[in-house]
């Protein structure tokens, strides 16, 4: 890449490539790849920066009581990402700790090269905890958190500087953890004007400079942390002496940070920009709606099929549209061998036994309360009762090691699996990563999708299933409200948020009633009319929710606006 010409240097704490750097968590980081790549293909010229995570995010064990245990991930940067002579130094707690930064090539279908740098802090000059700190993704308390994020936002802006990026047209901050950036561009700020330390003087030109992209209601998904921590830490006085600016209820919050040192900001779909407004009514906030890399999602057999009738689709993934024409035979086939090579790897990992003739659902994401994993298993006789012998079931996902509750949940699934065995097949796959969720988005009938609105702000899965013709039956939060056609693209659990008093007993009556009346009878009685909602997903839902028409969007409205 040319480094003296603009770019735009896009900052996350989680960027997942490939399944085997285990550099991401969930939705963020896939969300974070799928960007990258798609800068790759439309030769946005962008910039990824990101922390290595030596230790990754936990390989998941699974006892056969569904009890999870963690440990690191044994991977090998090096079999991925090339050694960069380039260092940086921050400061944290007073020591120097020095950086340096490996580098992954994305090449995208055109040829276009995007790199990725990954921050890596574990060299010998640096101590045993300075070396650790970019080892453990989301791992560590409030003050291992504080200093990565140093890593991240500061760190990543010299190491920039390091590698030769003079011009950056645009930051982006991929969710709140890189607003630390803000300090760096501010400080450089204050260098141009001939001063030591910044003052108020120097955000407007840093808010020209960066975009933020806010990513979830939920209270965890934003970084807080007490001003003791933060005195200690970065030794800044500016951050006590500008507290407007950097805090929230005498709290260092970096998403008030990054609010504050943006000039374009925005939710992750329509719904959520309605959410994070509420959230932040100060503040203007747009949205633009996540999307998938198709290249990347589409299961071998359905890419060999839009390869064949939609030349170009991988360059331009708007161009599945057209999928609108595809013979319905020719969709069930490509689905079919993706439905053959899921269940083989199951039955494969779990003996379940299951088998392709027999309508498949599945569930997989981080295990967590607002995603409502149990919902599906509310009432097992009503589930035994619609679905024996005529539905089995596919679960996968991983709780983070410090969520009690997350854990039990996987328990209780399997729990749930023992007492409807015989009536209805419940497999729970272990390790959930970028390969099973391609095999189970491609590979079942039906993606389920439960959360408690207004809770997801997006969600990404199911974009994956309807890049591979997989319908949904989701609730009505995130991207589902502006995907969901009713019969046509998929089913609605529940009514419209405004309409809907969020109450659990109705979720799940309306998710059996849908099972039970409209789609089991679709698929056995009915299979024309459900591959028709198979191509809806396609031409529909696939044409748009990716990251090709996202990022076109965040260049016109946030990156050369
Ligand atoms: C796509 C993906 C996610 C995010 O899925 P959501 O539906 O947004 O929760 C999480 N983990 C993996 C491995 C994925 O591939």
């Amino acid at each position: 890449m040319n480094k003296s010409r603009p770019v735009i240097a896009y900052f996350s704490m989680e960027i997942g490539l490939e399944p085997r750097m285990p550099t991401y968590s969930g939705g963020l980081g896939i969300l974070a790849g799928d960007t990258v790549k798609a800068a790759a293909d439309l030769k946005v010229p962008l910039v990824g920066v990101t922390l290595l995570h030596r230790k990754g995010y936990f390989y998941q064990r699974l006892d056969a009581q569904g009890w999870q245990t963690e440990e690191p991930v044994a991977w090998v940067p090096a079999d991925f990402l090339m050694e960069l002579p380039a260092r940086a130094v921050v400061q944290v707690e007073g020591r120097a700790v020095q950086i340096r930064a490996w580098v992954a090539e994305i090449t995208g279908s055109g040829g276009f090269l995007v790199l990725v740098y990954f921050l890596d802090t574990d060299l010998p000059e640096n101590s045993d905890w300075d070396r650790s700190l970019t080892g453990t993704l989301y791992g560590g308390d409030a003050h291992y958190r504080l200093c990565q994020e140093v890593v991240l936002g500061i760190g990543g802006v010299r190491m920039l500087r390091a590698l030769g990026y003079k011009r950056v047209a645009r930051y982006h901050m991929n969710e709140g953890h890189a607003a630390f950036l803000g300090i760096e561009l501010l400080d450089e700020a204050a260098r141009r004007a001939g001063r030591e330390t910044f003052t108020r003087e120097d955000v407007d030109e840093v808010k020209l400079q960066c975009v933020f992209t806010t990513h979830t209601p939920v209270p965890a998904g934003h970084d807080k942390f007490e001003m003791s921590l933060v005195d200690r830490v970065l030794d800044r006085r500016e951050v006590r002496d500008m507290q407007d600016l950097f805090c929230a209820e005498g709290m260092l919050n970096m998403t008030h940070l990054a609010l504050n040192l943006s000039h374009y900001v925005n939710g992750v779909a329509k719904s959520h920009g309605v959410v994070a407004r509420q959230m932040f009514a100060n503040y203007t906030i747009d949205a633009i709606t996540n999307g998938v890399h198709g290249g990347t999602w589409a299961a071998e057999s359905l890419a060999a099929l839009y390869d064949r009738t939609i030349p170009g689709w991988r360059l331009d993934n708007y161009s599945l549209r057209y999928a609108l024409s595809i013979p319905r035979e020719q969709i069930w086939e490509a689905h079919d061998e993706a439905k053959r090579q899921l269940l083989r790897m199951v039955n494969r990992e779990t003996n379940a036994g299951m088998d392709t003739d027999t309508f498949t659902l599945g569930f997989a994401r981080r295990v967590t309360a607002y995603k409502r994993p149990g919902l599906l298993f509310s009432d097992l006789e009503r589930l035994a009762r619609i679905g024996s012998g005529r539905l089995q079931i596919i679960f996968a996902g991983k709780a983070h090691p410090n969520d009690q509750e997350g854990k039990e949940t996987i328990h209780q699934i399997f729990q749930f699996a023992e007492q409807l065995r015989g009536r209805v097949t419940v497999a729970f796959l272990a390790h959930y990563d970028m390969d099973i969720a391609r095999m189970m988005v491609s590979g079942v009938d039906l993606w389920l999708n439960t959360p408690e609105p207004p809770m997801e702000a997006s969600g990404t899965s199911g974009m994956k299933a309807a890049l591979n013709g997989v319908p949904s039956l989701s609730v009505l939060d995130g991207w589902w409200i502006e995907g969901w056609i009713e019969g046509i693209t998929g089913w609605a659990i529940g009514s419209l948020p405004g309409v809907r008093k969020s109450r659990e007993p109705d979720d799940a009556a309306s998710l059996y009633a849908q099972l039970e009346q409209t789609i089991l009878p679709l698929y056995y009685d009915d299979r024309d009319r459900y591959v028709d909602v198979m191509r809806h997903c396609i031409a529909l839902n696939g044409s748009f929710f990716n990251t090709h028409r996202m990022l076109q969007q965040y260049v016109l409205k946030a990156y050369f606006e």
